[in-house]
Parts: C-alpha cells; sequence; structure tokens
C-alpha cells in the first residue's frame, strides 16, 4: 500500500472521508474528487494540509484525469431522499461515473473499486442475502435511480473486466452507520438519533417490523480496502454486518442511549421500502478475513457523541419531499408547478 496514488470519488461524503483517513494513514497519496452535491468540506477538513491529500471538486459525470494506480468509486448520493430528489443525476452518476472511472482505469492501469449497494438485493424474497441471489428490484418505482443505477455500475465493471481486461473489485455494501454522517440526509439512524438529541418524536416508516443490518463504518473500510488488495478476486462481495434488527428494535436503542423525552410516531412507508435486509457475509470472510468487530449499541453510542458536538443550527431532519421542494425552488419553479412539469424539462434539469 505504501506508494500508492489513491482516487476516491465521493471522498468528501460520509464513508469517502473515513476513506481517505484511512488511506492517508496507511502511506498512500490521495486524491478526493467531489461535487459536494451531498458531500462536505468539514468532513476532510482535518486532511486539507496533509502533504499526501488533495481534493478536487469534480462532477464524476464529467471525464477527469490522474496518474493514479486505485480508484475507489463512492460518488453517488446514498440516502433515499437525497438520490430521489434528483432520479435522473442519480442514475446518471452512479453510470456515467462508473463508466469514466473504468476509463482512467485502462488509461492507468489502475485497478477500480466499485461500491455497490445490498440495494441491488432491492425487496428481497431470499434471506439472509448471498452474493449469488440476483435481486428483486423494481425497474420503475421511486427507488429505481439507485438500485438500477448500481446494477448498470455493475454491469459496465464486468463487461470492462470481459472485454477490456479492466482489473475491477465490487463490494456490495449494507447500511453503514457513524460519525460524519450527514444529520440531515433522512436515513434511519442520522434522523432517529438527531430526533431524540432535540426530544422530537421518532419517526417510524410503516409498523417497523421491516430489518435491516448495520455496519459501523470502521468495520466497513476494514472490509473495502481489503478488497480493493485482493489480488485477484473480481466477483462482488457483500460488506457489511450480518446482525440483523428491525426498524423498532433501533427506535428503542436509540432512545436508551439517548436521554431523551422522544416517543414515536408512525408514518407512511415509502413505496419499494424493503422487508428484510441482511448480507452473507461467508465471502467476505473467507477472502477478507473480514468480520465486523463494532457492536451496534458501541457504533451507536460513538455516532451519538459525534452528533452531539454538531451545533444546534443543523439542517431539520428531512423528508423526500422536503428535499424535492427544496430542490425545485433553488432551480426556480414551484413545487405546484414543477409537479405537472413534463419528463423532459426534469431530464434537462438533471443534465445542468
Ligand atoms: P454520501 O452521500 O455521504 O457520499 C457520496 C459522495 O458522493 C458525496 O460526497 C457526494 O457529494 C458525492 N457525489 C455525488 N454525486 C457526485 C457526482 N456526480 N460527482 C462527484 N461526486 C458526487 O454517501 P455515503 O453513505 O458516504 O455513500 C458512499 C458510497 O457508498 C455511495 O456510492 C453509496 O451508494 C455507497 N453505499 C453506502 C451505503 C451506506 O449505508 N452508507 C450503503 C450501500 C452503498
Ligand atoms: N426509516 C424509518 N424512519 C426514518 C428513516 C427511515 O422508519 O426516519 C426506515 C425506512 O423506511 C427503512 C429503514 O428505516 O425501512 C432504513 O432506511 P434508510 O433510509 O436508512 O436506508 P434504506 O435501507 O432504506 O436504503
Amino acid at each position: 500500500m505504501n506508494k500508492r496514488r489513491a482516487l476516491v470519488l465521493g471522498g468528501a461524503g460520509f464513508v469517502g472521508s473515513h476513506l481517505c483517513d484511512r488511506l492517508v494513514a496507511k502511506g498512500a497519496e490521495v486524491y478526493a474528487m467531489d461535487n459536494l452535491h451531498t458531500g462536505r468540506l468539514e468532513n476532510i477538513e482535518h486532511l486539507r494540509k496533509h502533504p499526501r491529500f488533495s481534493f478536487i471538486e469534480h462532477d464524476v459525470c464529467e471525464p477527469f484525469h490522474l496518474p493514479v494506480d486505485r480508484i475507489y468509486n463512492l460518488a453517488c448520493p446514498a440516502s433515499p431522499p437525497h438520490y430521489q430528489a434528483d432520479p435522473v443525476k442519480t442514475t446518471l452518476t452512479s453510470v456515467l461515473g462508473t463508466l469514466n472511472a473504468l476509463r482512467l482505469g485502462i488509461k492507468c492501469r489502475a485497478r477500480v473499486l466499485q461500491a455497490s449497494t445490498s440495494e441491488v438485493y432491492g425487496d428481497p424474497e431470499v434471506h439472509p442475502q448471498p452474493e449469488t441471489y440476483r435481486g428483486a428490484v423494481n425497474p420503475i418505482g421511486p427507488r429505481a435511480c439507485y438500485d438500477e443505477g448500481k446494477r448498470c455500475a455493475e454491469s459496465l465493471m464486468a463487461d470492462f473486466a470481459r472485454a477490456h481486461g479492466a482489473d475491477i473489485r465490487i463490494a456490495r455494501i449494507f447500511n453503514t452507520y457513524g460519525p460524519r454522517m450527514d444529520p440531515g440526509d433522512g436515513r434511519i439512524v442520522s434522523n432517529f438519533i438527531m430526533q431524540a438529541l432535540r426530544g422530537e418524536d421518532l419517526t417510524i416508516y410503516g409498523d417497523g417490523s421491516q430489518t435491516r443490518s448495520f455496519c459501523y463504518v470502521d468495520d466497513l473500510i476494514d472490509g473495502i480496502v481489503a478488497l480493493m488488495e485482493h489480488p485477484s478476486f473480481t466477483q462482488p462481495v457483500n460488506l457489511g454486518n450480518p446482525e440483523e434488527f428491525s426498524v423498532r428494535e433501533l427506535a428503542d436503542l436509540v432512545r436508551g442511549l439517548v436521554d431523551t423525552t422522544s416517543s414515536i410516531v408512525f408514518c407512511p412507508l415509502p413505496e419499494d421500502d424493503p422487508k428484510v435486509r441482511k448480507p452473507v457475509t461467508n465471502r467476505a470472510l473467507e477472502l477478507l478475513g473480514f468480520e465486523p468487530k463494532v457492536p451496534l449499541r458501541e457504533g451507536l453510542e460513538r455516532t451519538i457523541a459525534y452528533f452531539m458536538t454538531l451545533p444546534d443550527a443543523r439542517p431539520r431532519v428531512v423528508s423526500a419531499r422536503s428535499l424535492i421542494d427544496a430542490r425545485r425552488a433553488k432551480n426556480g419553479s414551484s413545487p405546484t408547478r414543477a409537479a405537472s412539469g413534463s419528463g423532459a424539462r426534469s431530464y434537462k434539469r438533471a443534465l445542468i
């Protein structure tokens, strides 16, 4: 690892910034590329003056060139409200970002790791999910821009390997949490912690019986780096914590850890919300020795400690609707007008 020159696409994001930390600590020269769509400069502020770290503001949908030997492609909004706010842009980011990463990989003979997702399994009929399961994704639902974008990215990775000899690694990442999550991005862990800290009711979508498996970010980074450095394995590898919790259980755990007056409020379940999710991690264990070490309670304590350091003037917890309305307001159209607008207009806006 010592002399590696690594490019981290999405390096100012939650996971990307932790990856930059780890690569710098391992002696690599690190370039973080990000358009700051959901990422934040404060995530990498501590690295900005490091002699082996550089930040490049750039949209991965446009080609880029840097002489590197490792490319980690994490550039893509990951929270449902964010990726649904501009769905066409989300698809383009996954597809064009991966294409540009692969083209650079071929030019520089660099290895490319794609941050894929458990969302490629959709609302799974097989539980838990092994890498051999092909998934049940609704290709025209509100989550499709993310799920199908990531599936297409995997397909590009495999085709570049077959047709052009690209050196690829594919990590299928399951729900990950930890410090530097954006407190306003609408994901369950950040929502619940912020709500508990503010004494607001925790918003459970549906009846809270749906399950997720939550991996602490340090454990995920162990897996990502080990996979990138595996000498030969090019098939997808699940990375996540196989312990499974219901949404209701997570709400109770967070309320128990934060001294809060919060109660629980039940809200409508978003369309196509997966009912269960838990990785089979045998492949990661056998190939990489990957075994998550941080139990949920301990990881939550560390994450709560981080959120408690944030100033009060943080963005409020958001829903997909409020993000979409905010985006439309920024683009100069009222929510009502935009809602009745044509698909062509939304598409044009996504390309701008
Ligand atoms: P994040 O939103 O914090 O990070 C994504 C980063 O990509 C942000 O910094 C954002 O500004 C950047 N980005 C988005 N579009 C871009 C573009 N067009 N050009 C350049 N940069 C762009 O999310 P995260 O949780 O850190 O996720 C990182 C990656 O891991 C994503 O690809 C996500 O799909 C994947 N992943 C994350 C999880 C999770 O639970 N955190 C689970 C599965 C997969
Ligand atoms: N969820 C919830 N309340 C919230 C945010 C999310 O009940 O305030 C639920 C959501 O419906 C899903 C699960 O928590 O079932 C995980 O949601 P998240 O957005 O974190 O990630 P997903 O796994 O759906 O991509």
